[in-house]
């Protein structure tokens, strides 16, 4: 059988790193983990305890209930990906919310959060064969992956993107409010003390600015394809 390889899919907020990474995974039948959605699970919890609002953030209180936080992805057929279960209960929809958006960039730079939640991931990819979105894979979770890919584009087209995305879903949300949140969200990911987004040394880095989609799919299967003949030679 064929020997599996870590994919690590690092960068800035909506870069369309899900997109890529979410066909990638199902294009070579390996497992997509969106590590994403586990701090906004984390931030939803939070939430809605009343630990984190837009006046209060109560990193102590955070830290000491985050035992009572249990994370798992439900593979949905339809979709063809796993969608995210806080305490038993679908929470893909919610945790998407720019309510979500907007704390999650400070409960996820609570060194006790991230702790958690790497080793959850770092379990969760033992047995290769995953394709994992975030910040920190290809630094901090599996520095070793095989292929590190680092996607970056414009703030506007970012936020034109993600603004896109939420109104196509029902959301009632204004275009400058989306943008905002992208751009305090790249500098609080960016700035952080433990794990700050930054490239690593050996990542390939894809600016989808001036790359459609679908050309900058097949570049990255491409590169995949070449790194699982590798690991298998
Ligand atoms: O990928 P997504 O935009 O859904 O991530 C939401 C937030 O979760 C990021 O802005 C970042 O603060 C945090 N995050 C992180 N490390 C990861 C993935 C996400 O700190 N590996």
């Amino acid at each position: 059988m064929d020997k599996k390889i870590t994919i690590a899919i690092d960068g800035f907020s909506s870069t369309g790193k899900s997109t890529v990474a979410k066909r990638l995974a199902k294009e070579l039948g390996y497992v997509y983990v969106d590590t994403g959605a586990m701090y906004r699970a984390v931030t939803l919890y939070m939430m809605r305890k009343v630990f984190v609002s837009e006046g209060n953030f109560d990193q102590e209180a955070i830290v000491r209930h985050l035992p009572f936080v249990s994370l798992n992805f439900v593979f949905n057929d339809d979709l063809g990906y796993g969608e995210i279960y806080l305490n038993n209960e679908n929470v893909e929809k919610e945790i998407r919310y720019l309510e979500v958006s907007q704390q999650v960039s400070r409960v996820s730079a609570i060194s006790e959060v991230r702790k958690m939640l790497v080793e959850e991931q770092q379990q969760m990819g033992k047995e290769k064969g995953v394709v994992m979105d975030g910040r920190d894979i290809g630094t901090v979770v599996f520095p070793n992956a095989e292929l590190k890919i680092f996607m970056t584009a414009s703030t506007e087209q970012r936020a034109q993107r993600r603004y896109d995305e939420l109104k196509g879903r029902g959301d009632d949300i204004s275009y400058e409010d989306v943008l905002q949140n992208v751009k305090d969200r790249d500098f609080m990911d960016s700035t952080r003390e433990d794990s700050p987004l930054i490239m690593a040394d050996d990542a390939v880095e894809f600016n989808n600015s001036r790359m459609g989609l679908d050309e900058q799919f097949e570049k990255i299967l491409k590169i995949a394809k070449e790194k699982i003949a590798a690991a298998n030679s």
